[in-house]
């Protein structure tokens, strides 16, 4: 077989890509990880950027390392969920499923860096940041990268086995291979910004659809939240120009408004939230909200082994907190379908990852194109016209919550462990590749 440069090299060292890296390099690949920048390390504030990770993607980072990096105080665990719509409630409690907790709440920059520091230290990976890619092209058994500095002047050549997009929504990696996407423009932003209510949150993640959009309170340590809350462009740009606590106020407003009798007609549901209402916000963002879909994961096969992870390859409405769920299970998955190959394959074969890459897609571009037109159509639904979606989707809330085998399925796809999740996020451990050097 031919003698590469790596195993793999990664475009990409957000948190998809990084820990994509981290999982190769765990199963014995030499890696090579490439950013355009280096990340700045986290400060003592807390960053707006938080994502809810699953118990599935936990075990993801726990097995390349950088879980325990994190520091308890730095994940905030919930163990209980409610999602309200109209009348409707649906319940989750980790105990009730026998699970350790539902998710943690995390701020991106701190889980990049606790990989990068995974990365740094391992003998089996070199990290080029801040570089660029200037060209590649398929070699027998793998494919060529030229590298370049920022003026354009090529500063290395390598050779890999395998080429990782993870560079993001807007991937170039995958513009230049051809990969067509399928793209929604909701037409909303996202405000996300730490919060302080009127009781601390006890750590549940909370979401509501208000006549606006869905609003979502996620725990962050010392009892604050994280509030997401998704609205059209024209509300956005009205809201922006509001100061923060006049933005607060309008916020609890239309919480208010979304149940005005809820105390009343049912009692359990709470008028405003369940800590209360907004006391303040601490620093307000606003960002687009966009659907991409790639059309494929993987280049054709007469471009090499190419292959996307993460954003590269879907980016979803962050109604449901799956987006980064799903490029932790593309890593995940992809070592998993490479590891496999190496375990079985003729190892004389000249492209032994190419079948590998194919498994690979079927498995990541079913089960992204799932979740992702599952959160699109309840995104669309909700904002049905006169409140008929709001009702509808409080009924269906409500008749699942009731049906105990609904809900344990519903569980286990959020939590990411349901049984086509890759191996590691169910639970179980994956096997050192014997080609690996
Ligand atoms: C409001 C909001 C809330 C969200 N909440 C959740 C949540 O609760 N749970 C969840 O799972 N997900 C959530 N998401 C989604 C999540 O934030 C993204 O899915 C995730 O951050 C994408 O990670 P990534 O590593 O794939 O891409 P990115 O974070 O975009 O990383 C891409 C990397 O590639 C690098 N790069 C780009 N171009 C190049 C190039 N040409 N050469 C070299 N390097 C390059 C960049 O520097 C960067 O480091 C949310 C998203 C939004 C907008």
């Amino acid at each position: 077989m031919a003698t590469f440069d790596f195993d793999a090299v990664v475009v990409g060292g957000g948190v998809a890509g990084a820990c994509t890296a981290a999982l190769m390099a765990k199963a014995g690949f030499n890696v090579c990880l490439l950013d355009q920048r280096i990340p700045n390390p986290p400060d003592d504030e807390t960053s707006a950027r938080v994502v809810a990770l699953s118990l599935g993607s936990q075990r993801i980072l726990n097995h390349a390392g950088a879980w325990s990096l994190l520091g308890e105080e730095h994940a905030t665990a919930y163990g209980e969920m409610r999602v309200e719509s109209g009348q409707g409630v649906l319940r989750f409690r980790a105990d009730e499923h026998g699970l350790p907790a539902l998710g943690w709440i995390v701020e991106i920059p701190r889980i990049q860096h606790a990989l990068w520091t995974v990365l740094k230290d391992h003998p089996k990976v070199s990290i080029q940041a801040p570089s660029h890619w200037h060209d590649w092209s398929p070699i027998e058994g793998g494919i060529k990268i030229r590298l370049a500095d920022e003026k354009g002047d090529l500063t290395a050549s390598l050779t890999t086995r395998v080429l990782i997009g993870a560079d993001g929504a807007q991937s170039r990696l995958r513009q230049s291979a051809g990969i067509e996407t399928t793209q929604w423009d909701y037409n909303q932003r996202a405000l996300i910004g730490p919060v302080t209510t009127e009781t601390p949150n006890p750590g549940m993640a909370w979401q509501r659809f208000t006549p606006l959009g869905p609003l979502a309170l996620l725990p962050l340590p010392d009892g604050q939240s994280s509030i997401v809350w998704s609205i059209t462009n024209t509300e956005a740009d009205r809201l922006a120009k509001l100061d923060p606590q006049a933005l607060v106020e309008t916020i609890n407003e239309v919480l208010v408004e979304s149940h005005p009798h809820a105390s009343k007609t049912h009692p359990t549901l709470d008028p405003i939230t369940p800590m209360g209402a907004l006391a303040q916000l601490h620093q307000a963002h606003w960002l687009p909200l966009k659907r991409i879909r790639a059309d494929r994961l993987i280049g054709n096969p007469d471009q090499g082994p190419l292959v996307l992870v993460g954003d590269a390859g879907h980016s979803v409405h962050p109604l449901a907190g799956q987006g980064l769920n799903m490029g932790l299970a593309d890593a995940a998955a992809l070592v998993e379908c490479l590891n496999a190959a190496d375990q079985t394959k003729n190892m004389d074969s000249e492209q032994p990852w190419q079948k590998a890459l194919v498994r690979y897609n079927r498995w990541r571009l079913s089960a992204s194109t799932l979740n992702a037109s599952g959160i699109h159509f309840i995104n669309e639904i909700s904002r049905a016209p006169m409140g008929l979606g709001k009702h509808s989707l409080g009924l269906s809330f409500m008749v699942a919550n009731r049906l105990w085998p609904v809900r344990e399925a519903m569980i286990q796809k959020a939590c990411g462990i349901d049984r086509d999740s890759p191996a590691l996020a169910q639970g179980g451990q994956p096997k050192t590749s014997p080609s690996a050097k």
